[in-house]
């Protein structure tokens, strides 16, 4: 993927959860060159991820230059709390479902329409039938036995890095 980190998070880390995030669905994903921003969020709580059908975004904060995606990009947030591990496994259900959509997108099952519709305007967010294939998705997943436990590792070195670099980073978040 090309990741775009806004957080001082190391790139591994983040690059590590974001594939099992993907891995964990089993579905054919190209993650190559699907664009990921990581943020920090200020508070722990509001929309923790938006994924986008384009061919490419302008996401580098500062510069006008246009990065070319594979069918997809998402943004996703990493929280601003003391609970380490709550946000890390946030963060990667938070890519699943990101994936889930990009999955979509390159399927060309995506009704990009019906994200500007009346109708689906009126449809509360869990009824929109892009929300409810993303759910079929991780269920279909998490039967299989691919679920999150696979990921455990690199949810767990991204809480510990929190953890041991908390203060550090808040210091010097804006
Ligand atoms: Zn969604």
């Amino acid at each position: 993927m090309k990741l775009i980190n806004e957080t001082k998070v190391p790139d591994q880390l983040l690059i590590d959860l974001l594939t099992d995030a993907a891995r964990s669905l089993g579905m054919r994903i190209r993650t190559t060159n699907v664009v990921v921003k990581i943020f920090n969020k200020r508070v722990p709580y509001g929309t923790m991820g938006t994924a986008f059908d384009c061919h490419c975004v302008r996401w580098i904060k500062g510069s006008r230059r246009w990065i070319k995606t594979d069918k997809g990009a998402f943004r996703a947030g990493l929280c601003n709390t003391t609970d380490y591990l709550w946000n890390a496994e946030r963060l990667f259900r938070t890519a699943r479902h990101e994936w889930c959509h990009i999955h979509d997108y390159q399927a060309t099952k995506s009704l990009s329409w019906s994200q500007t519709s009346m109708i689906n305007r009126r449809m509360a967010y869990d009824r929109r039938p892009e929300e409810i294939r993303v759910k079929d998705y991780i269920e279909g997943a998490e039967n299989k036995g691919l679920n999150k436990e696979l990921a455990y590792e690199s949810i767990l070195n991204l809480a510990v890095w929190l953890e041991e670099n908390n203060k550090h980073v808040v210091k010097h978040t804006k």
